[in-house]
């Protein structure tokens, strides 16, 4: 049923709408004025001024691919992070290794791995996951693309950002592990039937450092 919304009746002053202009106009030069004596306080200039410098270690951004100082995409194709992930945001299709490869001792590599970022909530599951730390979140928040097709990251874009696992940064991953382990095992101990649900689902969350190789 349509609704009649009932115009308001202005008086001449109202239709005049200068008094209007002048008011809107004094507001502004009170902006100018406050800000020429630095009195207003003026909220971060993105995206000319970022947040990065002042992100938290933990902080969980885009996920990406890495090497290891070999060269090696340190996946090995297991599915692991396909399967856990939420939103399915992440596609595999695992090749096989050659036998005369020099990395032949691993069987498999990803002949195609995809990230779709839309889907992705960045939520560090494939991470935490993943048994040869393949796979890292980022600080990288700030993933645009014009079209969906360029907001899916193929294993060429994740292993570029990616880049190769050093030390120090596999002790920082190390520690979000940990830290995320921690809360998991608070899920894993609640009593609340989503924790319940979560637990029949995700079978990790019976024994999260199961899902942690040692290394
Ligand atoms: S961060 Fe979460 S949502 Fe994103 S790819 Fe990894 S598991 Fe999927
Ligand atoms: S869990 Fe790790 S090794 Fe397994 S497919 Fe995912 S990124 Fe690769």
């Amino acid at each position: 049923m349509a609704i009649t919304v009932p115009r308001p009746k202005l008086n001449w002053r109202e239709r005049l709408y200068l008094p209007a202009i002048v008011a809107g106009l004094a507001i502004t030069f009170k902006h100018f004025k406050n800000m020429l004596l630095g009195r207003t306080k003026v909220t971060m200039q993105y995206p000319e001024q970022k947040w990065d410098s002042s992100l938290p270690d933990h902080y969980r951004g885009a996920p990406a691919l890495v090497r290891d100082e070999d060269g090696r995409v340190r996946c090995v194709a297991c599915q692991l992070c396909e399967f856990i992930c939420p939103p399915r945001a992440i596609k595999i299709i695992p090749g096989e290794i050659p036998s005369a490869d020099r990395f032949a001792k691993v069987e498999k590599y990803p002949e195609q791995f995809d990230i779709d970022m839309i889907r992705c909530i960045f939520c560090g599951m494939c991470e935490e996951v993943c048994p040869e730390q393949a796979i890292y979140l980022r600080k990288d928040y700030a993933i645009t693309g014009f079209t969906r097709a360029e907001m899916v990251h193929h294993k060429e874009k994740l292993l570029e950002i990616g880049g190769v696992i050093a030390r120090n940064r596999r002790s920082n991953a190390r520690r979000h592990v940990e830290m995320e382990r921690k809360e998991m095992s608070k899920i894993a101990n609640c009593q609340s039937p989503v924790a319940d649900s979560r637990r029949v689902d995700r079978p990790y969350f019976r024994n999260p450092q199961s899902a942690i190789r040692n290394r």
